[in-house]
């Protein structure tokens, strides 16, 4: 079986100042460290898109209450199925998704072709996307859908909706990876420059985290997750396979009960 892998999904470059200015204005903890980042990259000028990058996207500290809405009408199961593997992130933090008729915040459609896969838009980043498009996408998810894919990928996917980036992977990991493929794609798909590549996915945890979090916590579910077509082996590689300890801890950090 070909195990498919999470996409990262971004806005549109023209979105980066609203999409910083959101952000801010939702949570300002959310602000770029601009000074570290001087600091770790000296006489590197911070462009538009590493400022983005180094804005965080989490909702206010005091509880996100986000409603959720199928656009391409799955079955009422499968509907209840998804929502309840989204609130797998209450038991320790302040975050609540109801299902809705109307418009609805988090928007999730099954789609395949140019916009299949698993993705979905960075935390406040779904604010900023028409009201009729998917902020999240589950590629084919039926009731048929093994249970350890719902809990791998909807907890994942609702991680980058709660504002939650894509962990670092530990040095042995980012060996696996040829590195001009890997290049040579995240700047095709994602836009990315190629020392923006390398700092998002070819920077071990260990040499450092840009944005100066103290968690390495090469289990989390958020780990990046690398399709097969960018190693060397053609094996993808997964990231953690359910909400670890430390997830939870770092989600109640940020949205305390
Ligand atoms: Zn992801």
């Amino acid at each position: 079986m070909c195990v498919r892998t999470c996409t990262p999904k971004r806005l549109p470059t023209a979105s980066i100042e609203q999409a910083i200015a959101t952000a801010v204005e939702t949570n300002p903890l959310n602000h770029a460290p601009v000074a570290a980042a001087r600091r770790l990259m000296p006489g590197r000028a911070l462009n538009r898109a590493s400022l983005s990058i180094l804005t965080a996207r989490k909702w206010q500290t005091h509880g996100v209450k986000l409603t959720v809405g199928f656009l391409d009408s799955p079955p009422a199961d499968l509907r209840k199925r998804i929502v309840e593997h989204m609130n797998a992130w209450s038991a320790t933090a302040n975050v609540c998704f109801t299902e809705t008729n109307g418009e609805a915040d988090v928007r999730i459609t099954r789609a395949g072709g140019l916009d299949g896969g698993y993705w979905s838009y960075l935390g406040t980043d779904i604010l900023l996307i028409d009201r009729d498009k998917p902020t999240m996408n589950l590629e084919g998810f039926t009731m048929n859908t093994p249970e350890s894919e719902f809990v791998r990928v909807v907890r994942h996917e609702t991680g980058h909706t709660l504002g939650f980036p894509h962990e670092h992977m530990r040095s042995d990991l980012v060996d696996l990876i040829d590195r001009q493929k890997a290049i040579r794609f995240y700047m095709a798909t994602q836009g990315w420059s190629e020392q923006e590549v390398i700092a998002q996915v070819l920077t071990p945890i260990e040499d450092g985290s840009i944005l100066g979090t103290p968690r390495s916590d090469t289990n989390s579910i958020m780990c990046y997750q690398i399709p097969g077509g960018l190693t060397k082996s053609g094996q993808p590689i997964l990231g953690g396979v359910d909400i670890d300890k430390l997830d939870y801890q770092f989600a109640a950090s940020c949205y305390p009960k």
